[in-house]
Parts: C-alpha cells; structure tokens; sequence
C-alpha cells in the first residue's frame, strides 16, 4: 500500500512537472493583428460574431483566470461592476451582469410581465426574448419598421397605453443595421418612460458612431439599457452582457435572481475587464468591419442588389431579384448566412466577417445571382 503510494506521487510529480515544462514551451500568443480563426468549416456569416475576437489580451486574462477557477469571484465581479460603471460616469449600483446580454434581456422581460399586459416592438427587430416573454404572458406588440428600415418612433408611441408594460428599442437596429437620429431617440425615450419601462438594446453601438444613452439612467427609473461583451469584444462564447439602469431598478431587476451577478464565470469576467482596457483591439475590429463592409456593399451595387446601409457588423440586403433559395444556394458554396427574414421584398441579413470572408461571398455570389 505505502509502496504504491509512493509510486503514485512519484509519478504525478513527473507528469507535474512534464505539464509545467509543456506550458513553458506554449507558443506566444499571437498578436491582435492575427486572425483568430477557432471556427473550421463553411464561413460562419449567419450570427453578427466579431471574427477577430478574443483579443490577444482577452485571451491571455482568461488563461491566467483558469487556476481561480476553485474560488468564487466576488473581488474580480466588483472591479468589473466598477469598471463598466466608471466608462459610462455611473456608479456599480447602476450594472447588473448576465451570461450574455440576452440573459439581461429576458430578465428585463420577466420583470415587466409582473404586472399584465404588453410589450411593444420594432419589427423586425432581434426577438431572440420574444418567445420567453409570450410564455410570461407578455404579448409583443409588432410596429412595422418605416420604409427605410428605421423604428417607426411616433407610431410606436402612439401604440402605448395603459397597459403597456415594456417599450423595447434596438438602436443600432438588428437585423437591418439602421440608426435612429440621436435626438428623436432621446426624444422618444424621455416621453416613453414618463409612463412606461424602456429597454434600449445597445448590442451594436460600438461599431456606429452613434453615442450611448447609458448616462440617462442614472436620473431615470424607467429606463433599462442593455449591453453586450459578444459583438466589438469579440465575446460572444464566454457569454457576458449586462444592463444599465437606475439603482433602484437595478435592484428589482436582481431581486428576481438568486444570486445578483453570479451568472458570469471567473474565466468571462477576466475576459471582458481586459476586453474593456484593450481600445486598440476595439479600433481594429471597427475599422477592419468599415473595410470589409465597404466592400461588400461595392459587390451588392455592382450586382444592383438593394441593400441598407448599415451601421453595425452586418448588412440587410434584398433578394427579390434572384431566382431561387439563396441561403441554401449560399450553405452549398460553404458559407452561412440567413434565411429571409422579410418576405415582403425578400430581405435578408449577412455578418460582416474578414476581408478574406467577405471576398470569397462576393466571390460566391456574383457566381451564383441570376
Ligand atoms: N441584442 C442584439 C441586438 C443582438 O443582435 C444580440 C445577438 O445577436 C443580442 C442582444 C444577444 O447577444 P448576447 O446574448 O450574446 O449578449
């Protein structure tokens, strides 16, 4: 027995000290500049993904977060409340963090279907919660979009009654990259929220150059403004998001968790603290997404395809005028998009990816429009 013992901790202090000498010898990681490409297969253009992302740094954070793995993160989780709060002159009390903005998203929900009645939005508009707050007993209120893609802000407002419970705007809008003039917005939300909860879906601001209303919150109960690590951080796998409101609001909204906060893991927060100190990485993602949007929206012209211009990391373009299934013409030329979205002029979205991506799609589909 004691022979055996002693065998076994000489052997794990062997393969102990093999596993310390095989993490010496990791390559480097590779700089921001280097296409992180985890993803094998057909181009992956179907879910609005940062295609650089996770940073070097990121990565690097998340890495070294592995080994506290063991221990709850309390102290990591108040620097991150802190730091988000500090970017927007808010305080922690004003952030609540979700495994992913969506998380946020359907929490906001559930807190609204508390007392009976509706939700109103934009339609199209990112519905992922939608299903979630209809179970609730929530029913969306749908406000066709205007004519140029836009939320139709005074129809909306005039849909708002005594019993409307939740108003949700995403600006910039998904799936139609679009962007409401700063000014009507805060018109809009000011008006709104004098009788009714906003959630202000913000998933996209980081790639436009629009600025966010998160400041509002702070004088302003009524108002929710959403957040997400998955899109300009390059995030989306180590699922982290988080709202913005009203300490008060932003304690209702906890009282329906368990445990506040406790949805993000040691290995996301790292990410996401150094995602947020790394504006380099940020400048990259926005202006290789400019790049490549550019030229993709040259293809779209040269192909007199209707397009919108967008100003987020993916576009909405028309396929009225082609002649079949375009997705699944598009999945047999190895790359994933979207189905039609609009019948209704036949409207469809792809993400914008790397240059090399956008090229080879361009490539595709000047080969297969007729
Ligand atoms: N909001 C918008 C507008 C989105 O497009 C998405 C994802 O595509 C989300 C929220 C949810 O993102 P996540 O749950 O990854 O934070």
């Amino acid at each position: 027995m004691a022979t055996n013992r002693r065998t076994w901790l000489k052997q794990s202090g062997l393969a102990l000290a093999g596993l310390t000498l095989l993490h010496n010898r990791l390559p480097a990681l590779p700089p921001n500049e280097v296409v992180y490409k985890p993803w094998d297969g057909p181009i992956r253009l179907s879910s609005n993904e940062n295609p650089y992302g996770p940073s070097a740094s990121a990565r690097k954070a998340m890495a070294d977060a592995i080994a506290g793995s063991n221990r709850y993160p309390w102290g990591n989780t108040d620097s991150l409340l802190n730091k988000i709060a500090a970017n927007y002159g808010l305080q922690n009390e004003n952030v609540l963090l979700g495994a992913g903005s969506s998380d946020i998203l359907g929490l906001v929900a559930h807190y609204a279907s508390l007392q009976k009645g509706h939700a109103i939005a934009a339609h199209p508009s990112f519905r992922s919660w939608w299903g979630a707050a209809e179970k609730c007993g929530l029913p969306i209120v749908k406000v066709p979009l205007t004519e140029d893609k836009k939320h139709d802000l005074p129809t909306m407002m005039d849909k708002v009654n005594n019993q409307t419970r939740l108003v949700y705007v995403c600006n910039p809008n998904n799936p139609t990259g679009t962007v409401l003039p700063v000014a009507d917005l805060k018109a809009f939300v000011t008006e709104v929220s004098k009788t009714t909860l906003v959630m202000l879906d913000e998933a996209y601001t980081e790639y436009s150059d629009e600025p966010s209303l998160a400041n509002m919150v702070a004088n302003n109960k009524n108002l929710i403004v959403v957040k997400t690590f998955s899109k300009i951080y390059g995030l989306a796998g180590a699922r982290i998001g988080y709202a913005l409101a009203h300490a008060d609001t932003i304690n209702q909204l906890a009282d329906l968790l368990p445990w506040a906060n406790a949805g993000v893991s040691a290995v996301s927060l790292a990410a996401a603290s150094a995602s947020l100190d790394d504006k380099g990485f940020v400048n990259l993602s926005k202006t290789n997404n400019a790049k490549a949007k550019a030229h993709t929206c040259q293809t779209f012209q040269s192909l007199n395809i209707p397009y919108i211009p967008s100003h987020t990391n993916f576009i909405y373009y028309s396929a009225a005028n082609f002649n079949g299934d375009l997705n699944a013409m598009l999945k047999e030329h190895q790359v994933t998009g979207t189905g039609i979205i609009e019948e209704n002029g036949r409207w469809t979205r792809i993400t914008v990816g790397t240059m090399e991506e956008m090229q080879q799609f361009s490539k595709v589909l000047k080969q297969i429009w007729k």
